[in-house]
């Protein structure tokens, strides 16, 4: 027997990898009755239709929002604002308004001023993703026990546990925090990681999945989230001055202590299901 649909009708904007992943999980799992999509891109929206993972994407905005008590901004989050701002008179009052984007405060600044009275503001993240773009790249488990992280303003303690039970059903383990905290989290485990990858790319030709992510999404995530990537850059150039001092010293003990500290860090990540030990994240290539 299915579980009764958390919503009635759920809106999504932006049917790329996380748009059309939440509309594949969200039909998967029974999570609401109907769903629409509203996309800046008419071939999005013709691909949408031939995947069939929706309800309705014609590409009217009054239609696609009438009726919509959940609402999911699923484009770059430089877009974000302007969407808020186009779309708050279609907004059902009592409606909740989301969103996926990788940085939180940004969006609160950018969404926020947009969302009418009796709508609820619930920003999240989904920490989900593959370095694939477009509604061709989504999968209805991307979720799966993986963390979603809520940021809401105070008061929405409702509409918080409605949209935490929406991505419970969809397999996220969910956590609220701050988009402060949020952001500076994200720009140790994420941003800066993706950085260092992105320059060593710029040198060495020759790398890792990390760097061929969509540059619209990452442009977004490094001006949204400045002060706090500034931050965790200028700390892991101090940690890697110290690295350096201690090859230069062959401080043996030093390098042993510090490798034996990442090693349990690491460990501890993989044994909390947010990544896999497997090489290039466990996925399978053809021709091997
Ligand atoms: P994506 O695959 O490129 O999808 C974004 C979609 O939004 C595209 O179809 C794009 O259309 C559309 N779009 C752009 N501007 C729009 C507008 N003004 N109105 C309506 N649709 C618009 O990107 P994604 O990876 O799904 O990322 C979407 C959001 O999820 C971003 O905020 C990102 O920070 C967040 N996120 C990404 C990941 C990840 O690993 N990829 C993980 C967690 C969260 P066009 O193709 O025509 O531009």
């Amino acid at each position: 027997m299915y579980e009764e649909p958390l919503f009635d009708k759920l809106t999504l904007i932006g049917l790329g990898l996380i748009g059309s992943s939440i509309a594949r999980a969200a039909r998967a799992h029974h999570a609401v009755r109907e769903i629409a999509a509203l996309d800046a891109s008419p071939r999005v929206l013709a691909r949408v239709r031939e995947l069939d993972i929706v309800d309705d994407a014609r590409g009217d905005a009054e239609q696609a929002l009438s009726d919509a008590d959940l609402v999911i901004l699923c484009a770059p989050v430089g877009a974000c604002g302007a969407i808020a701002r186009d779309i708050s008179p279609h907004l059902k009052h009592g409606a909740i308004l989301s969103d996926v984007g990788s940085v939180k405060g940004s969006i609160v600044k950018e969404v926020a001023p947009h969302v009418p009275h009796g709508v609820h503001f619930v920003p999240a993240h989904p920490l989900a993703g593959t370095e694939y773009s477009g509604p061709d790249a989504g999968f209805a488990t991307l979720f799966a026990n993986r963390w979603c992280l809520l940021t809401p303003p105070e008061g929405e303690s409702d509409a918080v546990e409605a949209l935490a039970e929406f991505w419970k059903r969809l397999g996220a383990r969910v956590e609220v925090t701050t988009p402060e905290h949020h952001d500076l989290a994200l720009a140790i485990t994420s941003h800066l990681p993706h950085l260092i990858a992105f320059n060593i790319v710029g040198t060495a030709d020759h790398f890792t999945r990390i760097a061929a992510s969509d540059p619209t999404m990452w442009r977004d995530v490094f001006l949204n989230n400045k002060e706090a990537v500034l931050e965790m850059l200028s700390r892991f150039n101090a940690d890697l001055a110290a690295l350096q001092r201690m090859i230069e010293k062959d401080d043996g003990k030093g390098l042993f202590d510090l490798f034996t500290r990442t090693r349990a860090i690491r460990r501890g990540v993989i044994a909390q299901g947010q990544d896999t030990a497997a090489p290039d994240f466990g996925r399978p290539h053809d021709g091997g």
